[in-house]
């Protein structure tokens, strides 16, 4: 028998601040072992780097204004979502945006909870980058490889309710590819690939909570790897439901 996947969330961690050695407070609270795969919310990630500003030191512009005044929300956190986008999708009901390094994401992931007041915390720039420097780290700190994931809580389409996406991933594949393989029947399958980083955040994430549960990383252990590849987010070609959005916007 395959022994039986863990899953422990790393309790005891105190409020991230900018500048601390976020793989340091986990290896003091955690022992790891080769293959652990690793789950970190993007939030402190981002805390502990600094990737946070006050609302007070951002000036909303023009499109911002026209925004926030449809939407009711705070004019200056919308300029904040606008600065961390490259491309807008949708402005309203909520905006829905493109992030330079390829994720798709409402309010471009910019969150005001588990920060102090007037505070917003930005998703980290480089999520990859991101996910390779705490691999790197809990190398060095450690002498033990493990896979690392880095999430969000994401909004999705066709379905209420949000889930835990991977946003950077290091260690492993994104995507685990069944193309080739063949059924219980004999069929070959020409279309299932399995975007395992982001099952794997999605229970992560549900052992993090939302709210106050001050849980933000979760070790995955006896996971069976897996291969494949890492071409996770559609390109613009490829995207339906993008082309379609970005065509009611143009026309709306
Ligand atoms: P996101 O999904 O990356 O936006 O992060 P959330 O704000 O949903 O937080 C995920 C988990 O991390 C929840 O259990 C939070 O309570 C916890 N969390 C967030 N910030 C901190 C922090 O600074 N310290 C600790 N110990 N937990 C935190
Ligand atoms: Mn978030
Ligand atoms: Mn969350």
């Amino acid at each position: 028998m395959e022994p039986a996947i863990q899953v422990m969330g790393i309790r005891g961690l105190p409020l991230i601040q900018k500048g601390d050695d976020l793989t340091g407070m986990l290896c003091e609270r955690f022992a790891f072992a080769e293959g652990d795969i690793l789950v970190i919310a993007s939030s402190v990630y981002s805390k502990a780097k600094g990737y946070s500003a006050s609302l007070s030191g951002i000036t909303p512009g023009a499109r911002a204004t026209g925004i926030a005044t449809r939407t009711g929300e705070d004019p200056r956190f919308i300029q904040a979502v606008l600065d961390a986008s490259s491309d807008i999708l949708l402005e309203y009901p909520f905006v829905l945006s493109e992030l330079p390094f390829g994720h798709i994401g409402v309010r471009a992931g910019v969150d005001q909870s588990n920060i102090e007041d007037g505070m917003i915390i930005y998703l980290p720039p480089d999520p990859m980058e991101a996910a390779s420097d705490v691999r790197k780290e809990i190398l060095e700190k450690t002498g033990v490889p493990v896979g690392v994931i880095i999430t969000d809580t994401c909004g999705r389409s066709f379905r209420r309710g949000q889930t835990g996406n991977a946003i950077g991933w290091s260690g492993m594949t994104a995507i685990r590819d069944f193309r080739g393989d063949t059924d219980l029947f004999g069929h070959v399958l020409k279309i299932t690939e399995e975007a395992v980083v982001d099952e794997i955040a999605g229970f992560g994430n549900f052992v993090m909570g939302e709210s106050n549960n001050g849980v933000p990383a979760v070790v995955f252990r006896n996971c069976h790897p897996w291969s494949g590849h890492d071409d996770l987010y559609f390109r613009q070609d490829e995207d339906i439901i993008r082309k379609c959005m970005k065509t009611s916007l143009e026309t709306s």
